[in-house]
């Protein structure tokens, strides 16, 4: 069998856990299977580089930033490759240009395009381990990309798509896809099986165990995926096309610290004002989520809405310096909040949600800034600070009735 196997940062963050992982990788092999195993940077070498770029020059460019970001899964690799060298296992290194995963230009977040799988197949019939660097490709100059803030993911994904892996392993710091953070939620519960859309809504909503583009990829290329620990032999979550839900109607809470909210003031109450304020930031490409609209005072009225954290500079720059043109008194944002979302596919067809969550919130004397809710979604945005208190009380709201 081929197997695709990725580790995470955390995997892979120092010495031993790196000969762990090497270990692991061989018993995969020494049980007749082969191995293309896809790593991260160490630990925290991803926003230490973020950082020490932005020490330099507060807004770099996105070409030499991915350039430098590279650099962190490059590093991974090699090492690998030693340890496994040490352990008497052949093996190869090589970065996402040596292997031609080929993306989009739009550095910082592009997209995988297509895989060259002839150097990988070679590699693998000459009986060789491939380690490939997570995260990065190259566009079609030749220029080195990165695929978005926890982007192996994908590669991996893409990787057993294009190879036709039998089975894609995610490894990580916890024991797969629980029903909540496990960090943050004590209680959560480990899920066995969850189906590609339910665990597309909750990586989409902020539950970072996998990046929303591998799993995309995995339901379009129907890649069978295991997210699993590399520090224990728990079994992990099979990730797939179907998987029973009958008995359960919320799949999980999904926690995102990573928002921030921006409340534009004094608009003109007249038609097309949204429309200006929006297509400016879609111009961008600055993602909104939720938004929402004051009932007009007369003259004026107020719009607040979402971005990522990582956009709300961004997107602050675009508007205070189209001001006038956009015609509003000031904008204003706020980065000390956090997005709790309660995801299923089966709340649409039950009531009754919304009001669970907000008594949970009310018997944490928690504030709700902002309600969103869509069929398969509710989210509030609180106070950064109620983050935990929160999702605990909600977690314990809807989880503590009947087990999945
Ligand atoms: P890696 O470095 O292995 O890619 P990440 O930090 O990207 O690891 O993802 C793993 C983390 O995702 C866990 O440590 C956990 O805190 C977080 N997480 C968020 N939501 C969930 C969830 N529902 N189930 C499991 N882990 C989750
Ligand atoms: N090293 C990258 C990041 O920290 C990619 C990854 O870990 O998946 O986002
Ligand atoms: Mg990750």
């Amino acid at each position: 069998m081929l197997y695709v196997q990725k580790f995470g940062g955390s995997s892979v963050a120092d010495k031993e856990r790196v000969l762990n992982v090497a270990n692991r990788v061989a018993q995969t092999v020494s049980a007749g299977h082969k191995v293309v195993a896809v790593l991260s940077a160490q630990g925290d070498t991803t926003d230490d580089l973020l950082k020490k770029a932005r020490e330099i020059n507060s807004n770099p460019s996105k070409r030499e930033l991915d350039m430098l970001l590279a650099t962190g899964e490059q590093q991974s690799i090699a090492l690998m490759s030693m340890a496994l060298a040490a352990i008497g296992l052949p093996s190869v290194s090589l970065t996402g240009q040596q292997v031609g995963i080929h993306t989009s230009s739009s550095h910082g977040m592009a997209r995988i395009r297509s895989i060259d799988t002839e150097r990988i197949n070679y590699e693998l019939e000459r009986s060789n381990i491939v380690i490939v660097a997570g995260f990065q490709g190259m566009d079609r100059y030749g220029d080195i990309t990165t695929l978005g803030r926890g982007g192996s993911d994908t590669t991996a994904v893409a990787l057993a798509a294009a190879l036709n892996a039998d089975l894609c392993e995610i490894y990580t710091d916890v024991e797969g896809v629980y029903t909540a953070d496990p960090h943050i939620v004590k209680n959560s519960k480990k899920i066995d099986v969850i189906s590609y859309d339910e665990m597309l809504d909750l990586a989409s909503l902020g539950a970072k165990v996998l990046a929303t583009r591998s799993v995309e990829m995995a339901k379009k290329y129907r890649v069978n995926l295991v997210v699993r620990s590399s520090m224990s032999r728990a079994e992990g979550t099979l990730v797939k096309e179907e998987a029973k839900v009958e008995s359960t109607y919320v799949s999980g809470l999904a926690i995102d610290k990573d928002v921030a909210s921006i409340s534009v003031i004094g608009i003109k109450n007249e038609p097309g004002m949204a429309y200006k304020i929006f297509s400016a930031l879609a111009k961008e490409k600055i993602v909104v989520d939720i938004i929402l609209q004051s009932i007009g005072r007369g003259e004026t009225k107020d719009i607040s809405f979402t971005v990522n954290l990582g956009d709300l500079h961004k997107a602050m720059d675009l508007l205070q310096s189209n001001r006038q043109s956009l015609g509003f008194e000031r904008v204003s944002y706020d980065d000390n909040i956090a997005k709790i979302s309660v995801v299923g596919a089966g709340m649409a067809t039950h009531s009754g949600v919304a009001s669970m969550l907000f008594e949970a919130l009310f018997s944490a004397r928690i504030n709700i800034m902002m309600i969103s809710t869509s069929e398969i979604k509710i989210s509030v945005l609180i106070d950064n600070k109620d983050t935990d208190a929160a999702a605990n009380y909600v977690h314990e709201k809807f989880f503590s009735l009947p087990a999945r």
